[in-house]
């Protein structure tokens, strides 16, 4: 069976797009649910009510998504909370949700590749114009089929003639995805090139989930920001640089794929994995055209640099970022982006979608950021202009998925 990854992003940042190989088992998945529920669930509560500092329930504020409809481009959702998603996205002018990933089941049993691919498209079937769905490799395949890397392509376009808009490719591949040999696969491995051929040949968009916090790639010491996590769970450290490659390798092999396959619009989910540093996304928006990013996860983050730094990213890539949650709709039980797994209700979420057009749209000071699973900071809005708004929350997730083919307007 497939167990996850422990590492907090996994379940934290962004759940589970880090679905992992073997050595972690269901022990330690509990042992970090347990941790989540300890340390998180208090800070959530706060949030969630939508109190802030200044005790305004901004729940309640008023504030809705410029231009009245919104691409939430980074969801995931499971066959039997369908409904539910559907439900929150009504409450929170979603009119199309973009399923990132194809996983399934419920936390800790959950699961990727064809199997959850062909049930989650099945439950979705009737509901084409409002949501869309990822195919996802379970990359295990590739240690445990030694013709993995010779079937790839031709799983990538069954699953594209069943109704896939895209791949996902899980954060797995490169830092602990490994072949038949048992050698870790890089990113741009030249066997993986068939597969990125097919999707060029299919038309579909490519998404990457590449690298982790920086802090869980730094020496695992008291200085490390995330200490406290990293000393309760050392398996979430990928400082080990015997066992995994430093972060800087795995954007590089990344970076390598996209300007290699220049007719593949490619998405770096997670603000390309890398908000800490809003210089070197720049860097890699400005050197690599057919490259986007999403927010998803990522506005706690994104709230720690200066509002007016934030204000220029975003205004200055303002066609090639998309809206993304990470809003997961799991079996069991609901996340929201980061943080516990439990039932939020329509208010909650509600809540959790306002702070986002909060962060874009006002210039608002000090308030909670989405995810208070990831550090307890206050962030300040960036005020982004009506134009710049309706392309992040509407138009570039749009035309990345040519939206107009399964009838959405
Ligand atoms: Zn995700």
């Amino acid at each position: 069976m497939i167990t996850l990854n422990p590492p907090p992003q996994l379940i934290l940042s962004d759940l589970n797009d880090s679905l992992n190989g073997k050595e972690i088992n269901i022990e330690t998945m509990i042992n970090r649910r347990e941790f989540i529920k300890k340390t998180s669930m208090g800070a959530a509560a706060i949030s969630v009510a939508g109190l802030t500092q200044s005790g305004i329930n901004h729940s309640e504020s008023g504030i809705k998504p410029v231009g009245g409809r919104v691409i939430d481009a980074h969801m995931h959702v499971t066959p039997g909370k369908v409904k539910k998603a559907l439900q929150v996205m009504d409450d929170n002018f979603i009119r199309y949700g973009v399923i990132i990933a194809s996983i399934a089941g419920s936390d800790p049993d959950q699961y990727v590749g064809d199997k959850a691919f062909y049930e989650i498209s099945e439950a979705i079937k009737p509901y084409k114009n409002r949501l869309a769905l990822h195919y996802t490799y379970d990359w295990t395949l590739a240690e445990t089929d030694p013709d993995f890397f010779n079937k790839a392509p031709d799983m990538l376009e069954k699953a594209v003639k069943a109704g896939a808009i895209a791949l996902k490719n899980l954060k797995q591949l490169g830092l602990v995805a490994r072949d038949h040999e048992g050698k870790l696969i890089a990113i741009d491995d030249p066997r993986l090139f068939p597969i990125w051929e097919r999707a060029e040949k299919l038309g579909i968009p490519v998404a990457f989930h590449t690298g982790d916090p920086v802090a869980f790639f730094n020496p695992w010491n008291p200085k490390n920001e995330r200490w406290e996590e990293l000393e309760l769970h050392p398996e979430w450290s990928f400082s080990d640089r015997s066992k995994y490659p430093p972060l800087e390798t795995l954007f590089a092999q990344a970076n390598n794929v996209y300007k290699k396959f220049r007719k593949i619009q490619f998405v770096s989910v997670h603000v390309g994995g890398y908000s800490e540093n809003l210089k070197e996304v720049s860097r890699w928006l400005d050197e690599i055209p057919n490259l986007s990013v999403d927010t998803a996860a990522r506005i706690g983050e994104l709230g720690k640099h200066p509002a007016s730094e934030g204000y220029d990213f975003f205004n200055k890539y303002q066609d090639r970022i998309m809206f993304g949650t990470d809003m997961a709709y799991w079996e069991g039980c609901d996340v929201q982006g980061a943080g516990p797994c439990k039932d939020f209700t329509l208010d909650e979420d509600r809540n959790f979608y306002n702070i986002h057009w909060r962060y874009l749209q006002t210039k608002d000071k000090q308030f909670d950021h989405p995810t208070p699973i990831q550090g307890k900071w206050k962030i300040d809005g960036i005020g982004l202009q009506t134009a710049a708004l309706k392309k992040i929350y509407w138009d570039n997730a749009y035309r990345f998925y040519k939206l107009n083919r399964v009838g959405v307007a």
